[in-house]
């Protein structure tokens, strides 16, 4: 707590935060008295949780972090202005920030009579490292990066971004509200390394909730506890904390619209570039173009007598006649190309179909999920398509060996599983295994046209043998024996609990066998002899278009 102290203003480290009766108790409590609510039932007659725990532990799951590094404001406007109040003293302090960026940066700085300094990015909006640090001043006690940046769109270099981290000796914050369209990492990995590093991003974009205002800050869990002292004890309503985690439960559709909408955003690049009255269409890792024009204004006015409002940029440093365009859905990325198509003076062809408004349909593709009291569990998979797997079920070798499945098998696999891990990994393990096979039963569908049979034979990394016949039929065998009881963070008998439920699920024959001296080496053969078992089975049968089966069913 020492180092992230020395950086608090003097006011805040002596601050004796609000706090509420319901912090305190450790039982669960069913008669509240404390708060001087009104008793009766209303649905929102109750103060929302001040901390919100049930939220956190679901983003924390999307995120791929831990619920206690989480900090939730209201929108990410909050967290940016409580940096200001934490780390900056009025009139006294300065922040350090890029241009052209978001411009909040400097509202909440001028609101908080901090100076601002502007370090302006290199040509195509590159982020050079020793260039902004040699900006910082003696006052100079945040620094603060968008990447990708609004209004440009490009994601700057995690090189660059690390460099200005490891050596500024106050504050960085890495504002990533765009980053889930970028397809990289997020620094929000380095938080418990890099103690100074404070990570923005927010539900306001890819998942859809820009109305309830919620934002993110990812840091170590001394900085979120600074945080969550200084911000309103209330400061997310019930409504909107049970309406984001409604939504949140479907979390792999957002894939899917992330998916629709990056491919949109190449088609409109595609689009623009051949017309004459844009100059630039600048490369975009977020779901927006920054687009210069000839002549910005008489586009911008074009497009307004056609209904369609996009963001003049223009005043902004390095962003003359340049107008920030949002991808839409198809329909709306049309209507936009319409009007600029004419303003052209060239032919424009709507498309008739070419993209829905909600990504891909059809094929041997399934999204399934799974509420119980004890998970929450979301699974999309496609057989016949590859994509880089995201999977998270906050079992982290657990995550490892699902990995293994999508690689192996070479098909598309997403998998959230929100379980309370505090109390046993049990359920969690199993009700993904069921989920699993949910998901493969529906996209296989009548199992016509599959070889159905799928073995894989010893490999090198360990003796693992796996015999799947997707008949119809359930026969588990596990010839398998750990030397520990542990493997990874997860217990090694639950992986024969596991394949048991899947194959149970499943309705098919799974044999499974292996051995070796080691456990990590052991469980990650059978996981993958077992996908790639599972890549001859489902693969389609050229020869045999029908149910493969002599009974002519399964
Ligand atoms: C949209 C945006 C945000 C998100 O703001 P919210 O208050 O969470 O809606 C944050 N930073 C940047 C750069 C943005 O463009």
């Amino acid at each position: 707590m020492e180092d992230i102290l020395k950086y608090v203003r003097e006011n805040i480290k002596r601050l004796i935060p609000y706090s509420t009766a319901r912090d305190d108790c450790k039982i669960k409590m069913d008669v509240y008295l404390d708060a001087n609510e009104n008793p009766y039932n209303n649905g929102v007659n109750r103060y929302p949780s001040p901390f919100q725990e049930e939220l956190k532990e679901r983003i924390a799951i999307l995120k791929k972090t831990g619920s206690e590094n989480i900090f939730l404001g209201n929108g990410s406007d909050e967290a940016i202005d409580l940096i200001y109040r934490i780390f900056c003293e009025p009139n006294k302090s300065s922040a350090l920030i890029i241009s052209p960026s978001y411009g909040m940066y400097s509202v909440a700085a001028e609101i908080n009579a901090v100076e601002i300094i502007k370090y302006r990015l290199e040509e195509n909006f590159g982020l050079d490292a020793r260039k902004m640090l040699s900006l910082v001043r003696e006052d100079t006690k945040v620094i603060f990066i968008c990447s990708p940046n609004n209004p440009s769109g490009n994601l700057l270099s995690q090189k660059e971004i690390e460099y200005v981290i490891d050596n500024f000796d106050g504050i960085v914050v890495v504002d990533e509200a765009y980053i889930d369209f970028a397809g990289s990492s997020s620094f929000s990995r380095l938080v418990n390394e890099k103690r100074n590093l404070v990570v923005l991003q927010t539900l306001s974009k890819l998942y859809a909730m820009a109305g309830l205002r919620v934002g993110i800050a990812i840091a170590n869990r001394d900085i979120v506890k600074i945080m969550n002292n200084v911000k309103y004890p209330y400061n997310i309503s019930c409504i909107n904390q049970q309406t984001a985690l409604s939504l949140l439960k479907e979390p792999l559709k957002i894939r899917e619209q992330c998916e629709a909408i990056i491919e949109e955003r190449g088609y409109l690049e595609k689009m623009l570039q051949p017309l004459s009255i844009v100059k630039k269409v600048y490369k975009s890792d977020a779901n927006f173009l920054l687009v210069k024009f000839a002549d910005k204004d008489i586009a911008f006015k074009t497009l307004g007598n056609g209904g369609v409002i996009v963001r003049d940029r223009s005043s902004l440093e390095m962003c003359d006649n340049s107008l920030r365009i949002t991808v839409g859905t198809p329909k709306e990325n049309d209507r936009l190309l319409g009007i600029l198509y004419a303003l052209d003076n060239k032919e424009f062809h709507a498309r008739e179909k070419g993209g829905t408004d909600s990504g891909r349909s059809n094929g041997r593709r399934a999204i399934v999920s799974r509420e119980t009291n004890e998970t929450s569990i979301q699974i999309a998979l496609d057989l016949d398509r590859f994509y880089t797997p995201f999977i998270s079920t906050g079992l982290n070798f657990f995550d490892h060996m699902l990995e293994q499945i999508a690689y192996h098998a070479n098909i598309g696999l997403n998998i959230v599983a929100v379980g309370d891990l505090k109390r046993d990994d049990h359920h969690t393990i199993e009700d993904v295994a069921i989920t699993l096979a949910q998901a493969f039963d529906r996209a296989l569908g009548a199992r016509k046209g599959i070889e159905r049979y799928g073995f894989s034979l010893p490999m090198d990394e360990a003796e693992a043998t796996v015999l799947i016949d997707l008949g119809g039929r359930i026969d588990f065998k596990w010839e398998v024996e750990f030397k520990g009881n542990m493997i990874g963070d997860v217990n090694a008998q639950m992986f024969n609990h596991f394949f048991k439920s899947f194959s149970q699920n499943l309705k098919c024959n799974l044999h499974i066998k292996a051995d070796g001296e080691n456990d990590h080496h052991i469980i990650e053969g059978v996981f993958k002899a077992f996908a790639r078992a599972m890549k001859c089975a489902v693969r389609e049968d050229r020869q045999n278009a029908g149910i493969p089966s002599s009974k002519g069913k399964l």
